[in-house]
């Protein structure tokens, strides 16, 4: 079912349960069966480590994940994005670790004044309210950034260099051993993370940085 289709399903039935992966009608709240049968959850809950950070994944990028995720981006379908945010809320509690801030990797700031929001904000502020955990924005994204999926990995990592700078509005000294999650969608080959994690270190107090993805692609 394409886009308009499911907005016009919503004006004659406003309470009708459709799949964020496949639209089709449910009686379930988020997804059908066949589409969750086809989510790979990260389910040993391991840990890659990096010099400034560690990474967690909760799911694997493809199929129905891969989906919601364009649902949530380009159809900007908030319940895509809700349920995104329930999977990341159930991944944090059963990870089991201790947080004290919550931020997010941003959106470049031309293609929020463009297309109306940022996808990692929005997730953060959910899960902010949903864990009863603060976030804060300690990053900015400017410039024009070439599309990532179109590059390499050497040129994805000249590609981000000078595009994130922190937020001078936020009081750093607040961070001094703290727990600090940092929420992104989709670890490819983790050089936006390294460069954004670069970064928040270089400019803080001591801190322990982690970061947790929807989705970490098969490569
Ligand atoms: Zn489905």
């Amino acid at each position: 079912m394409g886009k308009w289709s499911k907005k016009i399903l919503d004006l004659i039935y406003p309470n009708l349960n459709l799949c964020v992966s496949c639209y089709e009608k449910i009686d379930d709240k988020f997804i059908c069966h066949e589409c969750m049968r086809d989510i790979k959850f990260n389910e040993d809950f391991n840990r890659v480590d990096f010099n400034d950070f560690h990474a967690y994944n909760a799911c694997y990028y493809f199929g129905t994940m891969k989906n919601i995720i364009y649902n949530f981006k380009i159809h900007k379908d908030f319940r895509s994005g809700e349920y995104l945010s329930i999977i990341l809320n159930s991944y944090i509690k059963k990870l089991n670790i201790k947080i004290d801030y919550l931020s997010y990797v941003p959106r470049d700031r031309n293609k929020i004044k463009k297309e109306g929001f940022d996808q990692s904000h929005y997730l953060t502020k959910t899960l902010s309210k949903s864990l009863d955990i603060p976030y804060i924005k300690l990053l900015y994204c400017i410039g024009k950034k070439h599309d990532q999926k179109k590059l390499d990995i050497s040129e994805r990592t000249v590609n981000i260099k000078d595009k994130f700078f922190i937020n001078k509005h936020v009081d750093l000294s607040m961070l001094r051993n703290k727990k600090v999650l940092i929420i992104d969608d989709v670890a490819t080959t983790y050089s936006t993370l390294n460069e954004v994690c670069g970064i928040i270190k270089k400019s803080t107090f001591e801190m322990d940085l982690s970061v947790l993805t929807i989705a970490k692609t098969l490569i």
